[in-house]
């Protein structure tokens, strides 16, 4: 995304630009594809405008019809679908039921939530500017933009203040561990307060391009080229020569360039930039920051288990909608995917099949599912008859990695697909217990594959206190800097916390350096 956006805007400005891209298909994490005639989403699964991406759309001439992607929200046997903002009054009341001795902190909860929700509609209140034509447009300037400004750096040192990790701040409210966990067991580990309980705002602003996910980058892609842009697919970057300028690729073609932006994993970019022939200073400056990146860790990854079923899309209507966060039980992961997983992997080498299973089961029973069903976004994604659906979690590439050294990936994935099944059989979809016709998985290991993601990350880096890069809004405009001279860096490695939004955010803002006068 960060990319294909930077591409587009750079041939907007009549750059002559050449985007390289490692795989035969475009748009990295935020990709779609067809299997036996069912239509998936390999990466997100649906879109947060966020004030970002329909203004880029908008802004760039992009055509994409888009449906709302509602959110249903579950555990064990309760279902509640979130509609509107009174769906909050309703979700307080759906916790209650289940932790009928938390109802005053549950109280307190729905009010910081109510707060955090008014400060995103401040956030995302108006266009984001950045995608603006602020030399033309004064209606802009003068109706939106100056009445919003205070507002927003009032706002934004309120978030800057919650960006404690949220179990953190969980622990101060809540006292019960299992209502913690439900609340925040389906995010990466400390992830900012503010961004994990922002989430209920997210939920109302999905939406789902007609077609799948993937329309967005095949709309960039499209615009790209209508523009002038150049594109090479299988081309992986192997060498970057900060010194005369040129990147290499794993045929030993060399490109030149003006300007680079680096909108892959930033890992990669510090391993393999050759700066032999920088001045001393500039040479310290990058070592620094190469050794704080190589510290670093990518987030956690997911596994996401891909279901063909011989049932048609109204029985799973019934049910959920389309974009459903799933709790088979209301007693949380507690330690399960902290020390216990922690444990499990220092003594990995020690332990038999059975202890890893066995660790495996109460992982996959207490676990958060995010079920995605395309045809209930779009009924045209499907076979006459069926419904194909995405079942994810999130997963460890550690425990996969050491997995597949041991030899016994195939049979932990089969494991895993046949739980996952079984589970959601048992509870929410019983038709998945004979109705399933065809299953695969892509687990942390393929992401790092396809992608090139360290640790298979899918929002770039794992949160802690020392950030490589930026991580305030206040100055994201410096996220795209590198100490590379005319290298820029952009997407999910060049802010945190990331996703599709920042991505695209900083692909523009990467653009807009290198056509800045220099
Ligand atoms: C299951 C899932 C659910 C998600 N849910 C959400 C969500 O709800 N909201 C949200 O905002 N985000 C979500 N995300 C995250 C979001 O999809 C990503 O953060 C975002 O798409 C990252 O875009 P990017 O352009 O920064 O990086 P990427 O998509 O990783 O793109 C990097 C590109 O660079 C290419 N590349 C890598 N190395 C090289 C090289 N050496 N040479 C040439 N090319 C190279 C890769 O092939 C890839 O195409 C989700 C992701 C997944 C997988």
């Amino acid at each position: 995304m960060a990319g294909l956006t930077a591409t587009a805007y750079l041939a907007r400005e009549g750059r002559k630009v050449l985007l390289l891209e490692k795989n035969r298909e475009l748009g990295g994490l935020v990709n779609s594809f067809t299997r036996d005639g069912f239509h998936y989403d390999s990466g997100v699964r649906a879109l947060e405008s966020a004030g970002i991406i329909l203004p880029m759309l908008k802004d760039l001439k992009i055509e994409l019809e888009v449906v709302k992607s509602p959110v249903t929200l579950g555990i064990e046997n309760e279902i509640l679908d979130i509609d509107d903002l009174g769906s909050l009054d309703r979700y307080r009341e759906f916790l209650k039921k289940f932790y009928p001795g938390s109802k005053d902190e549950i109280d307190r909860l729905m009010k910081i939530i109510r707060r955090i929700m008014k400060y995103m509609d401040v956030l995302y209140g108006i266009e984001n500017p950045i995608f603006k034509d602020l030399k033309h447009d004064f209606a802009f300037i003068f109706k939106k933009l100056l009445p919003w400004f205070p507002r927003f750096l009032l706002t934004v040192g309120k978030i800057d203040r919650m960006q404690m990790p949220v179990e953190e701040h969980l622990n101060s409210l809540l006292t019960n561990p299992s209502l913690r966990d439900i609340i925040s067991q389906h995010f990466f580990k400390n992830t900012p307060t503010f961004f994990a309980l922002s989430y209920f705002s997210l939920y109302l602003d999905y939406f789902y391009p007609k077609g799948g996910v993937g329309k967005l980058s095949e709309g960039l892609r499209d615009k790209i080229l209508e523009l002038g842009g150049e594109i090479r697919t299988e081309t992986t970057i192997q060498s970057v020569s900060a010194g005369s300028k040129t990147v290499t690729d794993q045929n030993s073609s060399s490109y030149g360039y003006e300007n680079l932006i680096w909108a892959a994993d930033l890992k990669t970019l510090y391993r393999i930039a050759d700066i032999g022939e920088l001045p001393a200073e500039a040479k310290a400056r990058f070592e620094t920051a190469k050794a704080r990146m190589l510290q670093n860790k990518g987030g956690e990854s997911v596994f996401s288990l891909f279901l063909g079923v011989d049932e048609p899309l109204d029985s799973f209507r019934r049910i959920a909608k389309g974009h459903f966060f799933y709790t088979p039980s209301r007693q949380g992961l507690g330690e399960t995917h902290r020390g216990e997983l922690q444990e499990l992997l220092s003594r990995f080498d020690h332990l038999g099949k059975e202890e890893i299973l066995a660790w495996l089961e109460k992982f996959l029973s207490l676990n958060t599912f995010e079920i995605s069903i395309p045809g209930l976004k779009d009924d045209n994604t499907v076979p006459a008859g069926q419904t194909g659906m995405i079942v994810s979690f999130l997963a460890d590439y550690e425990l996969f990695k050491k997995v597949a050294e041991a030899g016994w990936l195939d049979e932990f994935i089969t494991t895993i697909e046949d739980r996952v099944i079984s589970l959601l059989a048992g509870s929410v979809y019983p038709m998945l217990k004979d109705r399933v016709i065809s299953r695969f998985s892509h687990s942390p290991l393929s992401i790092h594959n396809r992608v090139a993601s360290s640790e298979g990350a899918i929002v770039g880096w794992e949160f802690q206190p020392d950030m490589p890069v930026i991580n305030k809004i206040k100055i994201a405009d410096r996220a795209v800097f590198t100490p590379l001279p005319s290298v820029y860096q952009a997407g999910q490695w060049a802010y945190s916390p990331a996703g599709v939004p920042m991505s695209i955010l900083t692909g523009k803002l990467a653009a807009k350096e290198v056509i800045k006068p220099k």
